[in-house]
């Protein structure tokens, strides 16, 4: 066997390998019609009204606080909410939407990311992308319970049910699962319909992302005419006082964009969301998957040269020897 042979068989291969490596996959973009939400922090009233529209509409039940109450009071997301209300204080927090001595509210659910970590990660597709819609959907039957979904999602959205024997991830479906299927009946998200400000609006992802711009421009104090329920086709509208917007579109851009975009007068890290540059959690771990996986692959393409050469060895023997 000619060693040289070996290894320009071996090493080209290599070479092969890191040249493609080196391409990075790149966001997904929206989704051809993409529909979603736009949280307005400013129009909140902190009602919770959102909270048990979503708990009626997903038949999830009350969380409550110490063993006198039954209403619900749950702080946070877990296998029983799938949405909730938080709220930001500090000093005195007696003046809403200012930083200081002030308060705000926030609403936290599935952001539904246009390129989602959640789904990227799935070993077994139990999580999806629509392609029209962008809803990140769950299917139970499908998964296995890894909660590998719970790393790879940057707002800690998905919450694993420890008390069912089976285990099952829960998080928003933005109302459209089976059994409930308001999106695909032309209805809008419970929680929008039920927020008596327009504070959660609906409609599609471009026609609400147009609507937070237009409320970038507006003039802080002048007054404007909020729209209620969906962004296309407004329910009904309400006069309020333009506040002093934060200069920044939380979805628009944050991890490759999500379809629920929120807006606010102060500013995201004090109401708790996360720390996140352009680049999509997806696109950064597939990259990185294939590449380990190119490296991996090293050993069978060292064995593929070196049979090649063996072969092609015993056969020139062969021919040297007739
Ligand atoms: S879209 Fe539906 S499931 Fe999601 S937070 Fe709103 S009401 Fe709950
Ligand atoms: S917020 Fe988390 S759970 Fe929701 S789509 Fe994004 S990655 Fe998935
Ligand atoms: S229903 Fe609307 S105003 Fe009430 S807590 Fe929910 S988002 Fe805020």
């Amino acid at each position: 066997m000619k060693r040289r042979d070996f290894l320009k068989a071996s090493l080209g291969g290599t070479a092969a390998l890191l040249g493609s490596s080196a391409e990075a996959r790149g966001n997904l973009e929206p989704a051809e019609e993409a529909i979603g939400m736009l949280f307005d922090s400013t129009l909140c009233i902190g009602c919770k009204a959102c909270v048990s529209k979503c708990k009626e509409v997903n038949d999830m039940p009350p969380v409550p606080m110490g063993d006198e109450t039954q209403y619900d009071a749950a702080l946070d997301l877990s296998p029983k909410t799938l949405n909730v209300i938080k709220v930001y204080t500090a000093g005195e927090g007696t003046h809403k939407d200012q930083t200081e001595d002030g308060f705000a509210f926030e609403k936290r659910s599935c952001m539904h990311c246009v390129d989602p970590g959640c789904v990227s990660v799935c070993p077994v597709t139990a999580l999806t992308r629509h392609p029209k819609t962008g809803i990140v959907a769950y299917n139970a039957d499908a998964c296995i319970g890894c909660r590998t979904c719970m790393t790879g999602c940057p707002y800690n959205v998905p919450q694993f049910d420890y008390d069912n024997p089976f285990g099952e991830i829960h998080k928003c479906q933005m109302c459209n699962q089976a059994g409930v299927e308001r999106i695909d009946n032309g209805m809008m998200t419970g929680c929008a319909e039920a927020c008596p400000t327009g504070a959660t609006l609906f409609g599609t992802r471009k026609a609400l992302l147009e609507e937070a711009q237009r409320r970038m421009t507006l003039k802080p104090g002048e007054i404007y005419n909020y729209p209620r329920g969906d962004v296309r086709n407004p329910d009904s509208h309400h006069e309020k006082a333009v506040p002093e917007y934060k200069q920044h579109i939380w979805g628009e851009k944050e991890a490759g964009g999500t379809n629920v975009l929120h807006i606010s007068a102060v500013p995201f890290d004090k109401l708790g969301m996360p720390p996140l540059g352009e680049r999509s959690y997806a696109s950064i771990s597939e990259t990185v998957q294939h590449t380990l996986y190119q490296y991996l692959a090293l050993p069978a393409i060292a064995l593929a040269g070196l049979t090649y050469v063996v072969r092609r060895n015993n056969n020139d023997d062969d021919e040297g020897e007739s």
